[in-house]
């Protein structure tokens, strides 16, 4: 039986076979110990910045007999990966995007000198966290979207590529897989967003002190969601 949510279990879903992945920021080290558990990774890293779930997940992955192929480390982002991990796969989920990209921009040459992939799930700011890839060279190949509690979750899978293809203006905020695959989920987050972005024009437009900066790129967004909707 998987310890995994909806949410972790989409994470999950997206690590491809035979990698060695360190999961940043693991807490109870779920997702680790499915992986090596499906044999989907060799090897499984959990960073964890926090002692307490730190402690516990060590305890856990002893008491799994899984101490061989998981190692829980105590640190700050990337920080616990070491060269010789040969780590080709970061996971940083659960996280705001301005945490996920701060966390990506502190990483250095060596802690990612093997990383191929990385799979990022934001909570919240996924266009920013787009952006980040892009800047740096990450090209997106796979996204998925899931409800769960009555939240929606996005999943960015990126690999390296010598030069990333930008994005346009609609694809960094709705995401470009996401916009092609244009899931049940995915439709039912951007009409949502849709009536939102409306009223809230509506709204700005009665305000006594008009911001009309504000309104433009609310109505810039409505054009992207009619567009792609
Ligand atoms: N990744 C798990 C998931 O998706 O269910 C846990 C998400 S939990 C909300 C976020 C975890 O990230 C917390 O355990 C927190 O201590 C840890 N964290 C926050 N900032 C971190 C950092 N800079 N480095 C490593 N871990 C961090």
């Amino acid at each position: 039986m998987t310890l995994l949510s909806n949410r972790l279990q989409a994470v999950c879903q997206m690590v491809d076979e035979n990698t060695r992945v360190a999961d940043i920021g693991s807490d109870h080290a779920y997702l680790p110990v499915e992986l090596i558990e499906q044999k989907t990774a060799q090897y499984a890293l959990a960073g964890e910045v926090a002692v307490g779930p730190m402690s516990r997940s060590k305890e856990d992955v002893e008491k799994f007999g899984l101490s061989d192929q998981i190692d829980v480390r105590l640190g700050d982002g990337l920080a616990v990966i070491q060269k010789s991990d040969k780590i080709d796969t970061v996971v940083i989920a659960g996280m705001g995007g301005i945490l996920i990209t701060d966390i990506l921009m502190r990483a250095t040459d060596e802690q990612l000198s093997h990383v191929k992939t990385l799979i990022l799930q934001p909570n919240i700011g996924e266009p920013l966290v787009r952006h980040w890839l892009v800047d740096n060279n990450f090209q997106i190949v796979d996204e998925d979207i899931i409800e769960e509690d009555h939240h929606v979750y996005e999943i960015i899978k990126a690999t390296k590529v010598d030069k990333a293809t930008p994005l346009v203006q609609a694809q960094y905020l709705m995401g470009p897989i996401l916009m092609f695959k244009k899931s049940p989920t995915f439709v039912a987050k951007w009409e949502h967003k849709l009536n939102g972005y409306q009223k809230a024009v509506i709204n700005m437009k009665q305000a006594k002190k008009i911001d009309q900066e504000k309104i433009d790129l609310m109505n810039q967004y409505i054009k992207y969601i009619e567009e792609i909707l």
